[in-house]
């Protein structure tokens, strides 16, 4: 049999707390790296779990395994995400204190995979009956629509989230579920029409191309996905990894399910095509230099038939805008430029506001129908800290996000650490770290903000561009130690930064954000004349999402930044009434290969996902924590006195424990009902004894 000794050396620890040096990024590293090579994908910091996506299936997700792990007391079984879903499952039944799961971690870490594996676990350990399995069904089966409609191909990720998820599901108190809601963030429109090199547009549009002949031929569908433009810019039709006909048969089983009618699913179909066709629109210049529908290009006519709206409202409006000047109302003709940008607005804005609409739908599916008291349970799956070679809007809004859940992180581990100490009566020694407060301030701060200015800017009349936001972005925020330009004086690295950029010191790292389409993204847009078309179409999620009223209303929406700002606020706010716990997912190397630990790109996850400093704070004072019962339980063995039973006070058996084994009070404290022990070495000689005996 292999000692305890040399089984921890080629396994590593099953928590970072137990590491001798839990300062050492080294440490940490070689921990993960042995535990990876013997396929133990999940280790613990304290409560949180850290997870290593490896990249194959593993035999550790069966029915078998969630039984083993349902009502288990967390540390009794190896780190598991079955473990952290108990946990919070039996928090939520058992105390009625809402729940939420933060799982966070870079495009391809397993995030979504996590969320689906506890979503399973919740399934399977809340008792069966009529009506439960009913929303379980609902529950499970809105994945494949949402991510056949949200999620893509990317270089990174064969099914990569566009989209961030906050779910809520809803238990009754017999913890039986009865309900869920769905919230999503931020969609990737810009995928509708436009994919890089190796990456794919949405799934939806290419699993509609495999649908059957006669749904093709009803929609006009009649080429391949590389025929038509919006689906092809990536040079990457086909993943070997997806079959987009059994998915697509699949999302309609699951939209049948979930209690979609069949006009529904039709007009969603409709809207899809009549996408994909758009895209193949095409505009010459008339003699005048002024837009006109190309002979080349797809016909008006069977797009028109697709979104149900009137042919002459849609010619009219992709090549001409509306002016409304002293109330006047003129139309303009748009440039071939001008009527590219239409068009493309418009398949952005219809997508988007469809798949609104499908959340929507999906949570009206979920209600919750009785009147009862529920308790929720929350998953958050959303996009990771993103620095990519050109980074833009999207990415500093997903990284604007990134700073707000650390904030909320450092807060309430903090918090939770501290009430911990001051609940058992042991004296806490407050802990040094860095607070990025400070950065969210610089990015959402009211007037002087980043969104604010950017908002200021976009809402200004006259003559503004994406420089002449940065402008004023400089003279604003410029003097910021984490705000950088070409222009930063006491800054060595800002010959690297060109002129049409700005660097953010963010709490994972730098990154340097090109101007160029903000001020365009933030406004977002839509030609008055394409909402006039739209909002006369008869297709019923067209009519709901493009309502008459946004026509009449004379206010302007919230601009794109500023919506986000508010719904991460919102998000905070519902993750702050939660007890939560994390899920921080990492991913081994970047060519999706099971078995390959890249030193590099795992070390940079460490960092920017703040484990270091999640240790140091769990660490702080001591390195474990158990129950008097618990501890007891198993190490009584060690003591004459305390084997085979102790039936005095049990803090006082803990005491007799330790001091028959020579340790002292700088080794362990004891609170009110848990031990708490500050060296992993004195834990790991209670386990070699423990074994010798
Ligand atoms: P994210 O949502 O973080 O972008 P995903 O959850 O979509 O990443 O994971 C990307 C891919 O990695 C999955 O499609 C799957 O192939 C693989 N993967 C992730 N987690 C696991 C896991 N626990 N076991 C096996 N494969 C996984
Ligand atoms: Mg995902």
């Amino acid at each position: 049999m292999e000692s305890a000794l040399s089984v921890r050396d080629k396994i590593g620890v099953e928590d970072f707390v137990l590491l001798e040096d839990f300062r050492s990024e080294e440490a940490f590293m070689e921990n993960l790296r042995k535990r990876f090579k013997e396929k133990l994908i999940y280790t613990y910091i304290g409560s949180v779990l850290v997870s290593v996506n490896p990249y194959r299936q593993l035999n550790i997700y069966g029915t078998e395994t969630m039984e083993q792990y349902r009502g288990v007391d967390f540390y009794e079984l190896p780190p598991h995400i079955f473990a952290i879903s108990d946990t919070a499952y039996r928090a939520m039944r058992d105390e009625g204190r809402d729940q939420c799961v933060l799982i966070s971690g870079e495009s391809g870490a397993g995030k979504t995979e996590a969320s689906k594996k506890i979503l399973h676990y919740l399934a399977q350990c809340s008792s069966h009956k009529g009506e439960v399995d009913r929303v379980k069904d609902r529950l499970l089966q809105s994945n494949p629509v949402l991510e056949a409609f949200g999620n893509a191909k990317t270089n990174r990720n064969d099914n990569s989230s566009r989209f961030g998820k906050y779910m809520d599901i809803q238990f009754d108190f017999k913890g039986a579920p009865n309900g869920g809601h769905i919230k999503n963030y931020l969609l990737e429109k810009s995928r509708v029409i436009y994919q890089q090199k190796g990456e794919r547009n949405f799934h939806v549009f290419y699993q509609l191309l495999q649908a059957d002949a006669s749904l093709l031929s009803e929609l006009g569908l009649n080429g391949k996905a590389s025929d038509y433009h919006y689906l092809s810019q990536g040079d990457c039709t086909e993943v070997h990894s997806i079959n987009d006909r059994t998915d697509f048969l699949q999302v309609q089983k699951a939209l049948q399910v979930i209690g979609f009618l069949p006009e529904e699913a039709k007009a969603l179909w409709s809207i899809i095509a009549g996408i994909i066709l758009l895209g193949n629109v095409r505009f010459d210049a008339n003699p005048e230099g002024l837009a006109k529908f190309s002979e080349s290009g797809e016909s008006i006519a069977t797009i028109a038939k697709l979104f149900q709206c009137p042919q002459d409202k849609l010619e009219t409006a992709l090549t001409n805008r509306l002016i409304e000047a002293r109330q006047e109302k003129m139309l303009s003709p748009l440039t071939v430029e001008q009527a590219y940008y239409g068009r493309d607005a418009s398949a952005k804005a219809v997508y988007e506001r469809m798949f609104y609409w499908l959340v929507r739908r999906l949570n009206s599916s979920l209600e919750n129908k009785s009147k009862s008291r529920v308790t929720l349970m929350g998953l958050l799956d959303i996009y990771g800290f993103e620095i990519f070679e050109k980074n833009s809007f999207e990415q500093f809004c997903i990284n604007y996000c990134n700073e707000k859940l650390q904030q909320l992180f450092i807060e309430l581990t903090l918090k939770s650490e501290q009430e911990e100490y001051l609940n058992e009566g042991i004296k806490w020694e407050p802990i040094e770290y860095f607070n990025n407060k400070i950065i969210c301030d610089l990015v959402e701060e009211k007037h002087r903000g980043i969104i604010a200015v950017l908002d200021e800017e976009c809402l200004r009349p006259g003559d503004v561009s994406d420089e002449t936001f940065l402008a004023k972005l400089t003279a604003v925020v410029g003097t910021h130690a984490h705000f950088i330009t070409h222009e930063t004086s006491d800054y060595e690295g800002r010959k690297t930064i060109q002129r049409n950029e700005f660097r953010l010191r963010h709490y994972a790292g730098d990154v340097t954000y090109q101007i160029e389409g903000f001020v365009d993204k933030n406004n977002d847009l839509l030609y008055r004349s394409s909402k006039e078309a739209f909002s006369s179409s008869s297709n019923l999620v067209l009519s709901e999402v493009f309502p008459q009223s946004e026509l009449a209303s004379q206010k302007r929406p919230p601009t794109a930044g500023t919506q986000f700002k508010n719904s991460l606020s919102e998000l905070m706010e519902i993750l702050m009434s939660k007890e939560p716990s994390y899920v921080r997912c990492i991913k081994p190397n970047d060519n999706k290969q099971s078995g390959t630990f890249d030193e590099k790109v795992v070390r940079h996850q460490v960092k920017y996902l703040g484990l270091m400093e999640n240790l140091r704070v769990r660490r702080a004072g001591f390195c474990y924590r158990r129950v008097f019962e618990v501890f007891l339980q198993r190490y009584k063995p060690l003591c004459p006195a305390t084997w085979p039973i102790w039936d005095g006070e049990l803090s006082k058996g803990v005491d007799t424990l330790m001091t028959h084994l020579k340790l002292t009070s700088t080794d362990y404290s004891l609170g009110h009902t848990k031990v708490f022990i500050r060296f992993p070495k004195t834990l790991f000689k209670l386990e070699d004894l423990l074994e010798k005996k």
